[in-house]
């Protein structure tokens, strides 16, 4: 649902400073634009995208298309949902995949094993029989993670040993879930290894080890990124998907002093689908994305 976006995204700092600016009653001039600028910068919009808001917005005021700041308000809404509105692209689940797999992406912290879970619970929900890939063999703790949430929501974990090779992990967990009719499989992967391109080099392989069994697999690459790393996020993303090929993205952490702005950027340099928004800690707090209820939430 709609609800609940604005309230979670109120402290972030893009709702913060654009809201302080308007409810000042500000005149409809130069002035205006600056702060406008300075706050899309302060929030991680990014240089590139922000420029050219500003010059859109410029040219109209200066063709008196706006009567008042007001107008001007509702032009930058649109403006920026039209950035966003080629990405909100929900993630499809084809039941007759045999079964769907999910590659989750994404380096240590960004919030990958709690949305895993959250992800796994709304699939649970759906009704669709489901199984788990511990693949971040790398960590024990994330291996336990899953095993223990597995266990607490009647899910079949797979997993083996610490320090096991995370390819045969996936290989393993998808003939498994062949063998069972299970519909999704979510394999997590390692978010650090020793150096960063044994990172990128084991997750191309778990990649090409999937598609031995299906060559249709993954079926999604998620990749899960910290809306608070700002234009950190736009490096990580880079990077992943020039290994495997990202076709998802999950932004966590936009509640709270997130900059959020940086979803615009992610937006406007990749044109890769978002297809959840993490909003909170809770499950019910990692949302389908949606453009219009976050637009409306950062704005005043
Ligand atoms: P991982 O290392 O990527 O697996 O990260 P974790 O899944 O362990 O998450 C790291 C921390 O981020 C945990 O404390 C999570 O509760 C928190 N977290 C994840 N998603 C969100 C979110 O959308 N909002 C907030 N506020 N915290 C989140």
């Amino acid at each position: 649902g709609k609800k609940g976006w604005r309230d979670r995204l109120r402290g972030s700092a893009f709702a913060r400073t654009l809201g302080g600016l308007f409810s000042r009653n500000p005149r409809l001039d130069d002035d205006l634009l600056d702060e406008i600028e300075t706050a899309l910068i302060t929030a991680d919009v990014g240089v590139t995208a922000t420029t050219q808001l500003i010059q859109d917005l410029r040219k109209r005021m200066k063709a008196r298309e706006f009567a008042d700041a007001g107008g001007l308000l509702r032009a930058l809404r649109q403006d920026l949902l039209a950035i966003l509105a080629p990405v909100a692209v929900p993630l499809e689940i084809d039941p007759k995949a045999g079964p769907f797999v999910l590659l989750t992406v994404g380096v240590n912290g960004v919030g990958k094993t709690t949305t895993i879970g959250k992800l796994a619970k709304r699939f649970k929900d759906e009704g669709r029989p489901l199984m788990l890939a511990a693949g971040d063999t790398f960590r024990a703790a994330a291996v336990a993670q899953l095993q223990a949430w597995g266990e607490r929501n009647g899910v079949p974990v797979v997993a083996q040993g610490q320090n096991a090779d995370a390819a045969s992990v996936a290989f393993d967990a998808l003939q498994a879930a062949k063998a069972r009719g299970t519909q999704v499989l979510i394999a997590d992967t390692a978010g650090r290894l020793h150096t960063q391109q044994g990172l990128m080099a084991e997750l191309g392989k778990i990649k090409r080890v999937l598609q031995k069994l299906d060559p249709g697999a993954p079926h999604e690459v998620l990749m899960v990124i910290d809306g608070t790393t700002g234009q950190n996020a736009l490096s990580q993303l880079r990077q992943f998907h020039a290994a495997v090929g990202v076709t998802g993205l999950v932004v966590t952490k936009l509640d709270g002093t997130a900059k959020g702005g940086v979803v615009f950027a992610l937006a406007r340099e990749f044109g890769i689908p978002i297809r959840y928004a993490g909003i909170g800690e809770r499950p019910e707090d990692l949302r389908v994305f949606d453009a219009q209820s976050f637009v409306d939430a950062l704005l005043p």
